[in-house]
């Protein structure tokens, strides 16, 4: 990959990096034709597709990632998309070199999934070196990661420039996600609330009915019988400090429908 990387700067080619995990959707092709448009006709998109088990802190939401590299070569090709870059593996088996980052890691994600952005960020610097983009694309679904790796790039002086797409949704607000094929009939109608419970905390600011307000949103989530609320944070979205609810200010939350974590954010 670096070899390719290092002949496709030599001829000037921009290079726009896609990082995802595969089990390719929606959400992924907006952030391919986004890719596309930064990289221009003659410029090179370039998809990663690997499962990194470093950012897994269950080992079995790790087991039952959905996995279809068929068909994700297949949506590439009909997008367009220049190089899929699909390593079975990228660690040594005694990697010890890690990178992590300690002020936007800390909370909601961060503190659910112990390791989880440790594995992140790693994984992605490693891809930064080996496909050498000038630019990489990633989603506002993972708010908090996209915040963390501008960190990263700041804070370690990388050359990549980053650019964030939009989330995108299912037509009862659900956001894609690749977890989603995981979810049974009853439980795919159970997670519209969600995105239910980011318009009840917009309404609510808007009519300045804050009180309790975190506490709404969980009970409103957990009337469905297989919901459980993991959190739901109101934060400022550049510094991601916990803040009051009230417009402007972004909110995110993680909860379980069944056995499935899903997450979602938007400002409100
Ligand atoms: P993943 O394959 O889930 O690791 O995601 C790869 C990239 O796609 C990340 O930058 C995600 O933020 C982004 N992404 C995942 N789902 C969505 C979505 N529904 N809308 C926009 N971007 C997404």
């Amino acid at each position: 990959m670096q070899k390719g990387a290092l002949g496709w700067r030599h001829d000037g080619l921009r290079v726009v990096l896609v990082p995802t995990m595969g089990a390719l959707h929606a959400g992924h092709t907006g952030l391919i034709r986004r890719a596309r448009k930064l990289a221009g006709a003659k410029g090179l998109v370039v998809v990663s597709i690997y499962v990194n088990p470093a950012q897994f802190n269950d080992a079995r939401d790790l087991r039952d990632y959905p996995r279809t590299l068929a068909r994700d070569k297949k949506l590439c090709r009909a997008e367009g998309v220049n190089v899929v870059f699909a390593p079975s593996e990228m660690y040594a088996p005694d990697a010890s070199v890690f990178v992590e980052e300690t002020a936007v890691a800390c909370g909601m994600e961060g503190d659910s999934r112990p390791g989880h952005f440790r594995g992140v960020a790693t994984i992605v610097v490693k891809l930064f070196n080996l496909v050498m983009p000038e630019v990489a694309v990633f989603g506002e679904k993972d708010w908090q990661q996209t915040t963390l790796l501008k960190r990263v790039v700041r804070d370690l002086d990388l050359s990549v420039l980053i650019k964030t797409v939009p989330t995108v949704r299912e037509p009862d607000g659900l956001a894609v996600s690749s977890r989603n094929v995981r979810l049974n009939g009853s439980q795919r109608s159970q997670a519209a609330v969600l995105w239910q419970a980011i318009g009840l905390a917009r309404k609510a600011v808007r009519s300045g009915s804050l009180r309790g307000l975190k506490q709404k949103v969980r009970l409103f989530i957990e009337k469905q019988p297989d919901t459980r609320v993991e959190y739901v944070e109101f934060f400022d979205e550049q510094t991601m400090k916990p803040t009051k609810p009230q417009r402007g200010v972004r909110m995110a939350l993680a909860a379980y429908i069944g056995g499935t974590r899903l997450i979602d954010n938007a400002r409100i």
